[in-house]
């Protein structure tokens, strides 16, 4: 039994057959998928939710797909940790990380948004999945597609992490690395969607891939106890999942699940690429394309095609938005790991960076419980640390180098007599 009623234009909207479709003839406006809420509220209660094994699916009358979810089974119900050593870090009263870089199977937040574009292009007839990607789809698409027996192509700019390109090509994916920026290979990935009628799950597939993101917000609330959060800080690239959270955490509300939705919703991205920022300060509803120059390469997205509808989230929800620069994430980074023993990668440094310049700027309130939304793993972006770091201590395997190192270090450890 599915729940989700057609696709609707997001500006004038004229409605269109639940197909692969992504943008209005009329006005050329994002497509987004419509659902029957007066349903669901008769079917879904949080009771029976939280009865479900613990994946992103336990909220599937909420996702896009017409039957049973055939890609991503386990994706999904990652951590939310409550944070008290960073909490007190950022002189802070209530905070929470919602940690994805420890997602299923690919360590980012892109393996729920795979999963339901991957199920949804079965269900329409597709048999090769594709993607323009700034890593992490280009991870999530290559495994998944495999695990469902999809070929796959992935459209990568050519200068990613090296563990970003390795962590694609394993699962026997086509990857072709674009000389040019993310918009560049988008770009480009339009043209042959268009011309090979493949599932690119962000370009043709989209608004379906979109909807994933919502699970994120579900779970957050959920795991709250059915609270809200008063704020959440959200990284950027092309600007989804920002909207999808706001969406997600809407849909609650209107469904009953909770009480309240006065959640203040941040943005989060990096000074050498903030396109969406730019406006947000500048309170312009224009965004501007920049060329991307960050070390936060899967947030690097010039021109986000999401970028207009997530300034009026943040905007609307009484949030505001924050860039950090290539030092600050990385010394965000390294708090992080310090303080709560959680390696994410570049992407995580930007949104708690951002996170702690908007609370030393008076726009957080120290006094409300605040989220940030971890969405990737450090281990796929180690380079960013490359010398940033102190060096392990080489000694020979002899007990008395160590007793000296432990002497040089000035500390008094006690010994057994
Ligand atoms: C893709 C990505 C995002 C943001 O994605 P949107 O395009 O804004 O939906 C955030 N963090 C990481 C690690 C990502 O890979
Ligand atoms: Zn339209």
């Amino acid at each position: 039994m599915s729940y989700m009623k057609a696709l609707k234009c997001r500006e004038c909207g004229k409605e269109y057959p639940k197909e692969a479709l992504h943008v209005c003839e009329l006005c050329f406006g994002p497509l987004e998928v419509v659902y029957e809420y007066d349903k669901i509220k008769g079917v879904l209660t949080r009771d029976i939710i939280e009865k479900r094994p613990p994946n992103m699916w336990r909220y599937k009358e909420l996702l896009p797909i017409d039957g049973e979810p055939s890609v991503g089974a386990q994706v999904g119900y990652t951590p939310l940790i409550k944070s008290d050593n960073l909490a007190k870090a950022l002189g802070v009263k209530e905070l929470y990380i919602k940690n994805d870089a420890v997602n299923y199977p690919t360590l980012s937040f892109k393996d729920r948004v795979v999963s339901v574009a991957l199920s949804r292009a079965r269900e329409l007839g597709f048999k090769i999945a594709a993607c323009a990607s700034t890593g992490n789809l280009a991870n999530s698409v290559a495994a998944n597609a495999a695990a469902c027996g999809m070929e796959s192509f992935v459209f990568i700019p050519y200068d990613l992490e090296k563990t970003k390109i390795m962590g694609t090509l394993v699962y026997g994916a086509t990857v072709i690395g674009i000389k040019g920026t993310y918009d560049e290979v988008n770009r480009l990935c339009s043209e042959i969607a268009g011309k090979y009628g493949w599932a690119f799950v962000n370009i043709n597939i989209r608004p379906y891939y979109a909807e994933g993101s919502k699970t994120f917000g579900y779970e957050i609330a959920e795991q709250l106890g059915w609270k809200l959060p008063g704020n959440i800080v959200v990284p950027m690239a092309g600007g989804s999942l920002i909207t999808k959270i706001h969406k997600a955490f809407k849909e609650l509300h209107t469904l009953g699940f909770v009480s309240e939705n006065k959640t203040k919703v941040y943005g989060a991205q990096a000074t050498g690429c903030s396109p969406i920022i730019n406006a947000v300060k500048e309170g312009s509803e224009l965004i501007r394309p920049v060329r991307p120059n960050t070390i936060a390469k899967s947030l690097a997205i010039g021109n986000p095609a999401d970028g207009y509808y997530s300034a009026k989230v943040m905007r609307e929800s009484g949030g505001w938005g924050e860039s950090v620069t290539d030092e600050e994430i990385i010394a965000a980074m390294k708090l992080l790991a310090e303080t709560e023993g959680i390696f994410a990668e570049t992407a995580g440094g930007v949104t708690l960076g951002s996170a702690m310049k908007l609370i030393e700027a008076g726009r957080i309130s120290r006094d409300e419980s605040l989220v940030i939304c971890i969405t990737g793993n450090g281990l796929k972006t180690q380079e960013a640390l490359e010398g940033k770091l102190n060096q392990p201590t080489i000694i020979n395997a002899r007990l008395q180098e160590f007793d000296d190192l432990v002497k040089a270090n000035g500390k008094e450890y006690a010994v057994k007599a």
